[in-house]
């Protein structure tokens, strides 16, 4: 079976962890953009320098940059039978976007990961103390919360829309989330 699938919510919902819990069960791999530009950044390529200046301030990175990067990723073999997108689409125009980038492989879901803000903002400061990401510091977090509510949240009333949208309770234990996520998508 083919698995198309995005894992959708706020910074800080725990999207990375159990995206690689919910791949793993799928034997599908995780494309993470916000992961990609990482590693661009880490390799210090010029792709990795332009990211970095947005990523320092909680920025979205342009739509063309990141289309691009993910077009690259998506013509990899692994990706045969499906992924799981975590981080991608990110506004309304990426949503167009991927639809043209998939074409007739459509998307098989999306699950929507649900957690209170006030965990969020404790989360992500704990988060770059222990992994020391830049943008995990108070004031990017919340232009990061700010871009999420302005520009990511109104995706979720699109998928919504095509009936592909399933929203999954993400407070509590790690494994208990990874439950409800693997509940979510056998039953879809
Ligand atoms: P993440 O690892 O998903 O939290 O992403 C970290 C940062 O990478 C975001 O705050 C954005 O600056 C950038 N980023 C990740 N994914 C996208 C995307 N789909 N479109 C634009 N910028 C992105």
């Amino acid at each position: 079976m083919t698995s198309r699938l995005v894992i959708f919510g706020p910074p800080g919902a725990g999207k990375g962890t159990q995206a690689e819990r919910l791949a793993a069960h799928l034997s599908i791999p995780t494309i993470s953009t916000g992961e990609l530009f990482r590693g661009h950044m880490r390799e210090g390529t010029e792709l990795g320098h332009l990211a970095a200046s947005y990523i320092s301030r909680g920025e979205l990175v342009p739509d063309s940059v990141t289309v691009d990067m993910l077009k690259d990723r998506l013509q990899d073999p692994d990706t045969s039978r499906g992924f799981l997108l975590d981080g991608f689409p990110r506004n309304t125009a990426q949503v167009e976007l991927l639809d043209e980038l998939l074409g007739d492989k459509r998307l098989d879901g999306v699950i929507e990961l649900a957690v209170d803000e006030e965990a969020i903002v404790e989360r992500l400061l704990k988060r770059g103390e222990l992994e020391g990401r830049s943008d995990d510091t108070e004031d990017v977090i919340r232009e990061r919360l700010r871009v999420y509510s302005e520009q990511t949240a109104p995706v979720a009333a699109l998928y919504k829309e095509r009936g592909l949208l399933t929203t999954v309770d993400g407070m509590g234990e790690i494994d208990e989330v990874t439950q409800r996520l693997i509940a979510a998508v056998d039953a879809q």
